[in-house]
């Protein structure tokens, strides 16, 4: 169930909501749009009683949530919202920003290189995992804190805000302290436990899709972010599992469409993985601007053939600099606009 208060409502009055629901023993998050606030009354259902917020002051409605997601439905919230990653990169708003770089951080001097390639092409935002959720646990894993430190350092020199994942929850304190975002795989996607730990940090989170999560499932799941107390929810469409095996994952672009009706978050797409072939890539990236996602996340690495993960899908740096000026102009035909990469520090 959300309150819905009235354009210009008061702080009073929407602190006034949010002690009835205290007192009704639920718990509440206030969501603030552009035009008006709505409480959101979280809990069991059974203790809402619809009747008593009706008539409090400064209440325009209430309105029964029909989705079994809450925080993240458009019906809380009908303005998108955006989430800042650093000042430099705003996710969902009308700039589209990309974020690029290796699939993991394989050393100090190659994640400079991947720094200064990216960020040279027009880039955003630096990717590269420090911890690396591995299907085989015979492949490399990544190289952790020290991987860390790598990227922290690819940002001092550089300005390109960094993007990594964290793969469990007692690592989450350590790598938001080097990261702007905390990004969480598609193996962890249902780690439940995971998704709080980051709910309960504030830099953003960039979440990506389960591969065989359905898309209720997948805004279920985002939820437990946003209801642990996060709102800078960024989702990523990584494609999923299907029975086609030309490509590793199978893009839903169509999701990104899905998710912009259902949800107030903004969606990311992922072409990278959801490929798996740098081949497909560009066509797919394309195709993403076009969809509306409101960022772009691509690997990028100085030498695809020898790189430790990923190198099947990763792009060369002058692939993926001829590929930036196409995008600016999908970007600007439909309304929209690249991010600019940070201006020199
Ligand atoms: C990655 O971004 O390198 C990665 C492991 O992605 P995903 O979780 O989508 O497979
Ligand atoms: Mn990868």
């Amino acid at each position: 169930m959300i309150v819905v208060m009235q354009p210009g409502a008061s702080q009073e009055q929407i602190d006034y909501v949010v002690n009835r629901v205290h007192e009704m023993g639920l718990r509440d998050q206030v969501i603030n749009g552009t035009e008006l606030s709505v409480v959101a009354v979280i809990g069991d259902d059974r203790k809402k009683d619809r009747q008593v917020f009706e008539t409090l002051p400064g209440v325009q409605k209430v309105v029964n949530i029909l989705a079994p997601y809450k925080l993240s439905s458009a019906e809380v919230k009908p303005d998108r919202t955006t989430v800042a990653i650093s000042d430099d990169c705003v996710v969902g708003g009308r700039q589209v920003p990309v974020i690029a770089g290796p699939c993991s951080v394989e050393g100090e001097d190659h994640i400079l290189e991947c720094a200064r390639a990216v960020k040279a092409a027009g880039a955003t935002a630096l990717r590269g995992g420090a911890f690396k959720p591995r299907t085989n646990p015979y492949s490399f894993q990544g190289h952790g804190e020290d991987g860390l430190k790598m990227l922290d350092h690819a940002r001092a020199e550089t300005g390109l805000a960094i993007v990594t994942e964290v793969v469990t929850p007692a690592d989450v304190e350590r790598v938001a302290e080097y990261a702007d975002c905390l990004q969480i795989g598609t193996r962890n996607a249902q780690n439940y436990e995971l998704l709080k730990a980051c709910g309960q940090q504030p830099r953003a989170v960039l979440f990506k899709r389960g591969m065989a999560m359905t898309i209720d499932e997948y805004l279920l799941a985002a939820e437990y972010i946003l209801d642990a107390g996060n709102p800078n929810v960024i989702l990523c469409e990584r494609g999923i599992r299907t029975f086609e095996n030309h490509v590793r994952n199978t893009l839903s672009l169509a999701a990104v469409a899905e998710v912009h009706k259902r949800s107030h978050l903004p969606i990311t797409a992922d072409p990278s993985h959801g490929s798996g072939h740098a081949h497909l890539v560009p066509s797919l990236t394309y195709a993403s601007v076009a969809a509306g996602a409101d960022a772009i996340i691509l690997e990028v690495h100085p030498d695809p053939q020898h790189a430790l993960t990923d190198g099947a899908q990763s792009l060369t740096p002058a692939e993926f600099t001829e590929m930036m000026p196409v995008m600016a102009r999908i970007a600007e035909s439909i309304g929209r606009a690249l991010a600019p990469a940070p201006v020199n520090v």
